[in-house]
């Protein structure tokens, strides 16, 4: 009998066996462990310290942080080791979207091994409904350096034009494969002194591909004050110039280096004046989104209860079933998985984001994670209370 719940019913995140059902002990304690140690801004900021020298002085770190932080935040070094995460998930109906997690490369050898990364990946996914779709950083693929000239309207030289043409075309091959095959391939949101760059490249390339349907999508960074208007305007061209648009929407992951560079250079900051202002029009775009359901796949990449609360609600209040194909959740690998799990039990669609890669080039990232998950003024977050209410009622059932 299938034990899905229909959409009439209220959704809840507090319900720890579901969240947890698929750890078992060992792991559910390790990973109180990790959350337990992560809580010290101390030594976190000793962690990313000591990484960043250990990788440059070439120190055997590997090991230690392999069986650790990437053992939470990561799901292997290679897209075979991730398969076993990616099948334990489809058990609980969670879908995967693999990221090849690959950060601050920058030469034509590494841009054409990414590329050649994703078109592994585009090959797994085909046909695959355990992974859904795909992602791709264009700074991945392309030079940061032109990128950022591009941006800002600088004219690049002969040798920077081929270059760009060169990128250009991998985003493109990128993008046509993932449309011979059928797997949607969101391009992720980067740094706002390139993100004009990437914003065109991706409204280019569904002008050229979701003619159908939507297979580039977006991303939206909310913590931006000036998105709403951007998705209103992609929402008129779309219907203007007849093609489908995908959006993730999330809050954004570089809000300190954003402002600091807006201050050392003495520019209005593209972040929002609070988080209130973030959190609004966080909402206010999942609304935007959702009335244009006809055009627009949205996928909501957050770990904030109240806004994935909102989305269930709006959908409600539209008529729009649990497991509409233009809707998903979608949380990162290790995070939040009482609300990963308790919605794929209400049927809803929802993925988690499995950053994969050899342990060093995840380290960037790692540290990303280890620092979203510091106490604030000493508060415990929100994964260990879980951890431990899920622990506690295990200790009680046996
Ligand atoms: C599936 C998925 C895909 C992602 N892809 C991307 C991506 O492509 N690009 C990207 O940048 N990030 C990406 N992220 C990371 C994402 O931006 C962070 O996980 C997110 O910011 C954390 O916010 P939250 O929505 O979980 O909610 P919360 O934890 O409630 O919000 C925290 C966020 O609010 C914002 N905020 C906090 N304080 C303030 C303030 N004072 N003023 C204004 N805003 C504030 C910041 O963005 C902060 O990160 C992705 C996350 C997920 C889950």
């Amino acid at each position: 009998m299938n034990s899905r719940k229909d959409h009439t019913q209220n959704i809840t995140f507090t319900n720890t066996e579901i969240a947890f059902r698929n750890k078992d002990d060992g792991e559910l304690k390790h990973s109180l462990w990790l959350f337990k140690l992560m809580r010290s801004p101390l030594l976190v900021n000793l962690f990313s310290k000591l990484t960043l020298t250990a990788i440059k002085i070439r120190l055997p770190i590997t090991s230690a942080v392999k069986a650790t932080i990437y053992k939470q935040f990561c799901s292997g070094e290679s897209i075979e080791e991730s398969q076993q995460v990616v099948k334990r998930l489809s058990k609980s109906g969670v879908s995967s979207i693999l990221d090849y997690s690959v950060e601050g490369k920058e030469t034509v050898e590494d841009f054409d091994n990414t590329k050649k990364e994703v078109l592994r990946i585009i090959h797994i996914a085909k046909g695959n409904p355990a992974i859904p779709y795909t992602s791709l950083k264009i700074t991945g693929v392309a030079s940061i350096i032109l990128l950022e000239k591009l941006s800002s309207k600088v004219q690049l030289s002969k040798s920077e034009d081929s270059a760009w043409a060169v990128a250009k075309n991998r985003i493109n091959d990128i993008c046509y494969n993932a449309f011979i095959n059928n797997v949607p391939i969101y391009f992720d949101a980067e740094e706002s002194w390139i993100q004009d760059t990437i914003d065109s490249m991706a409204e280019e390339m569904m002008l050229l591909y979701n003619k159908e349907k939507a297979i580039i999508l977006t991303t939206l960074q909310m913590y931006r004050w000036d998105r709403i208007e951007y998705l209103n305007r992609l929402i008129s061209k779309a219907r203007n110039d007849k093609f489908f648009v995908g959006i993730k929407l999330v809050r954004g992951a570089y809000m300190e280096k954003e402002n600091k560079r807006a201050f050392e250079f003495d520019y209005k900051s593209p972040i929002q004046p609070n988080k209130e202002s973030t959190d609004r029009d966080f909402d206010k775009a999942v609304d935007i989104c959702l009335s244009n359901i006809d055009l627009v796949k949205l996928c909501a990449g957050t770990h904030n209860e109240a806004s994935s609360v909102h989305l269930v609600y709006k959908m409600k209040e539209l008529g729009i079933p649990n497991n509409h194909p233009n809707v998903y959740f979608s949380q990162l690998y290790g995070m939040s998985d009482h609300i990963t799990f308790n919605l794929a039990d209400q049927g809803y669609n929802v993925t988690k984001y499995l950053p994969y890669g050899p342990v060093r080039s995840t380290l960037p990232y790692l540290i990303r994670r280890a620092e979203e998950n510091t106490a604030i003024a000493g508060q415990m977050s929100r994964e260990l209370k879980l951890i431990l209410e899920e622990l506690k009622r295990r200790k009680h059932r046996d």
